[in-house]
């Protein structure tokens, strides 16, 4: 079994005209991993995982994919990964099938027709219909099947779950941990910190062409500041949340009160159920609440 990392890439710097989309990127992702790029629009994710395939060529600073150099040896790291872009551009006038069918000679290695059939079956997707005629996120599931169709050593998933319905989101997850469990490694972008925290075990935080920090996702919780509501039968007591660590009071209106809560939530459910709670809602941390609590740190 070779040690070397599925990932390397250090410095790595790419300009548009004028744009810095990479101010030197330093990234590694282990053999075996699912690795999270999290980053909002234009952060740099596809920029960077465009760098891993030679589709385009970075500024500076060096990327090693499976132990190869992309720039030197392209046909190799292609052969040996699977990717799912941002946008996959299909003849329109191809039904689903072909264009695979397609794909599947480009890849040269024999794909079986009973794995692309049963990905199908699963994303409710119907191999006949023409691509022309697919909704932007029937379009995405022609993508997923390529992604997932091949025997691959490296997934590079650009936004794998974009377009998708919550349950065909769910499927994604299952093929993910499906692949990891075969012995894939899988990197993948994206700008939901539910996403991330669902299925990736490690996750680099991209923002404007950096890696902010690169965490597990549960520490995407502690990081965090989060607002609850919540209505009760009765008015809470005064004070009541006076012993809750991070809670502070933000409004009071009868029965309901909202709360905001730093890190975990545990001390905060526990005190609560206490009392008779009729509804209970909270909002996900966003990106750039991450972000605050960084650059506080
Ligand atoms: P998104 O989530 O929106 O896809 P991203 O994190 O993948 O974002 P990139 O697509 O890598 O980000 O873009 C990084 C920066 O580079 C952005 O400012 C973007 O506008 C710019 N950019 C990307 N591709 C090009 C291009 N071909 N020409 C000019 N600027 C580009």
């Amino acid at each position: 079994m070779t040690t070397e990392p599925a990932i390397s890439i250090h410095a790595l710097t790419k300009s548009y005209g004028r744009v810095q989309a990479l101010r030197g990127v330093d990234l590694e992702v282990n053999r075996g991993e699912v690795f999270g790029f999290l980053g909002p629009n234009g952060a740099g994710k596809t920029t960077t995982i465009r760098c891993l395939l030679d589709l385009i060529r970075p500024d500076g600073g060096t990327t090693r994919v499976l132990g190869l150099d992309p720039q030197a040896d392209p046909v190799a790291v292609r052969r040996r990964v699977a990717y799912l872009p941002g946008e996959l551009n299909l003849e329109a006038n191809l039904s689903a099938e072909r264009a695979l069918r397609y794909l599947a000679d480009l890849r040269g290695d024999g794909i079986d027709w009973n794995r692309v059939r049963d990905l199908a079956r699963r994303l409710n997707l119907d191999l006949k219909t023409q691509i022309k005629n697919m909704s932007k996120g029937n379009k995405q599931k022609v993508g997923v099947v390529q992604a997932f169709m091949a025997p691959a050593e490296l997934l590079l998933l650009d936004e794998p779950t974009s377009g998708l319905d919550p349950l065909m989101q769910q499927e994604v997850y299952r093929l993910v941990r499906e692949a990891q469990a075969a012995g894939t490694t899988i990197f993948f972008s994206s700008h939901i910190i539910g996403e991330v925290q669902a299925i990736a075990e490690r996750v680099a935080i991209i923002r404007d062409g950096r890696i902010v920090q690169t965490v597990e996702p549960r520490e995407l919780i502690s990081m965090s500041v989060r607002r609850v509501r919540v209505r009760l039968r009765e008015p809470l007591p005064e004070g009541a949340l006076v012993a809750v660590p991070g809670a502070t009071l933000i409004e009071r209106d009868g029965d309901s009160l909202t709360v905001q809560i730093e890190g975990e939530m545990d001390a905060l459910i526990k005190t609560l159920a206490a009392f008779p709670v009729v509804d209970l809602e909270t909002e996900r941390p966003s990106l750039e609440e991450i972000f605050l609590t960084l650059y506080e740190n």
